[in-house]
């Protein structure tokens, strides 16, 4: 097979890692965890998709928090349906992400079929205008999930989404705390702001039932996503620890299994503060001595309680990336090299290494001996300024094709697997023209 075929072939193997998980315990599939719905308490359930729903079966009506895509709510919606015929009273939103916000139509088209009145939907103060950012940032947004999540998107975005109709602002909405009542029930609402500026958790003490949103996921915090806006790790982690004060029993998180056992949901919410706190107080200290951001992801430590956590896999967040979010946030881009403020173009860069090296073929020689030694990270870049230096080289599509074709074959990290699968794609369809010319 020649190595186009090779690059293909990865490419159309490529499965989602959502529900994907025989063999594996609930644990072990952690962020990616798709079940069956799960009864956690009397009279309240957990809906696994994408993201996460719960649904707590209050008197007179319903309390939804979170609403899965456009694409998983009308199924979900019917699982809801096998067990209750109770109105959606309240739509809770923890936060505008589409995989718990993208279906509240449905749940307030499912109220008008049954001749019931439209819910009341909740959300923070913020919540709204991130929507309106989405619909500003459509075609972003599309482009940039692709590559955050290669392949999943093929998947699950096959019927366009229609954002006007998709998109439910709030009627009811708070900034920092909110008590409501559904039934006898009683909510409380509070703003963490953390996985997103718009994020918010709900507790129900009647029942010890906490939906925590996205700031726990079941894997390391996405608190620095590298395609995506600000993320707010100091915020998180005193979230974190609000909820784990608060005696919750059970735990119904934005994605994973839900957790059961006070103790057990106070350290893991906990662990995960723990991890906020270290990465945000390395950087604010690295920051306050004058170190650039180089220095400061270099010389990041996590302690080992922390790097071996089940609830911490490196699998949808990385302490890199939210490290870098952190020093983002409170700098700028300058990253202390005087020849980089205002820089070259990088083909321009690329070129004058190819140079350096006699020719493109030494440069790809040095990346094959690197990939040889282990350096993947530095073989990449080395045939990275292969083919920017020399797009017209086959071998070095070649090369960079299967390069990052084993990292990404090697990679836990669903964010870093997407950009490496984005390459194989570049790689692909550099080659494919090459051979038409
Ligand atoms: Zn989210």
């Amino acid at each position: 097979m020649n190595t186009l075929d090779v690059l293909k072939e990865h490419l159309s193997n490529l499965i989602s890692p959502y529900g994907h998980h025989l063999g594996l315990t609930p644990e072990e599939a952690a962020y990616f965890y798709i079940g069956p719905a799960e009864e956690v308490a009397p009279g309240v359930y957990i809906f696994y998709s994408l993201g996460n729903s719960t649904t707590f079966i209050c008197d007179g009506g319903l309390m939804q928090v979170d609403c899965h895509t456009y694409q998983h709510a009308p199924g979900i919606i019917k699982a809801v349906r096998e067990r209750t015929d109770l109105p959606f009273e309240t739509i809770t939103i923890t936060h505008g992400h589409v995989d718990h916000c993208g279906g509240i139509f449905h749940y307030a088209k499912d109220n008008e079929r049954r001749s019931y009145p439209q819910p009341r939907v909740i959300g923070s103060s913020t919540l709204r205008k991130r929507m309106d950012r989405y619909k500003m940032m459509e075609g972003s947004r599309r482009y940039t999930n692709t590559r955050q999540f290669r392949p999943v998107p093929s998947q699950t975005e096959k019927v366009s989404e229609p954002l006007d109709i998709m998109f439910v602002y709030p009627d009811t909405e708070f900034r920092d705390r909110l008590e409501i009542t559904v039934g006898k029930d009683v909510f409380q609402l509070v703003f963490s702001g953390g996985h997103t500026d718009d994020a918010i958790w709900v507790y129900c003490r009647s029942r010890k039932v906490l939906c925590c949103g996205d700031e726990f996921q079941w894997g390391a915090p996405n608190l620095g996503n590298p395609y995506k806006v600000q993320r707010y790790a100091k915020e998180s982690a005193e979230a974190l620890e609000e909820m784990a004060a608060c005696g919750a029993e059970v735990l119904c998180p934005g994605h994973g299994p839900v957790i059961y056992g006070k103790d057990e949901i106070k350290t893991c919410l906990l662990t995960v503060a723990h991890y906020n706190y270290h990465i945000q107080n390395h950087v604010v200290n690295c920051m306050n001595k004058g170190m650039f951001l180089e220095e400061t992801i270099n010389s990041l430590k996590m302690p080992d309680e922390l790097l071996n956590s089940k609830w911490l896999r490196p699998l949808h967040g990385h302490p890199i990336f939210t490290a870098r979010a952190i020093y983002h946030r409170y700098g700028g881009y300058y990253a202390g090299k005087p020849a980089g403020l205002i820089p070259p173009v990088y083909a321009d860069i690329s070129r004058e290494v190819l140079s350096l090296a006699n020719g493109t073929e030494a440069v790809i020689t040095r990346a094959k001996e690197l990939q040889a030694a282990g350096k993947i990270e530095l073989a990449c870049q080395v045939a990275e300024w292969a083919v920017e230096g020399d797009p017209q080289c086959k071998q070095g599509w070649e090369l960079y094709g299967l390069l990052f074709k084993e990292r990404a074959e090697n990679e836990v990290n669903l964010q870093a697997r997407g950009c490496w699968n984005t390459a194989v794609c570049n790689a692909v369809d550099a080659l494919e023209s090459l051979n038409d010319e």
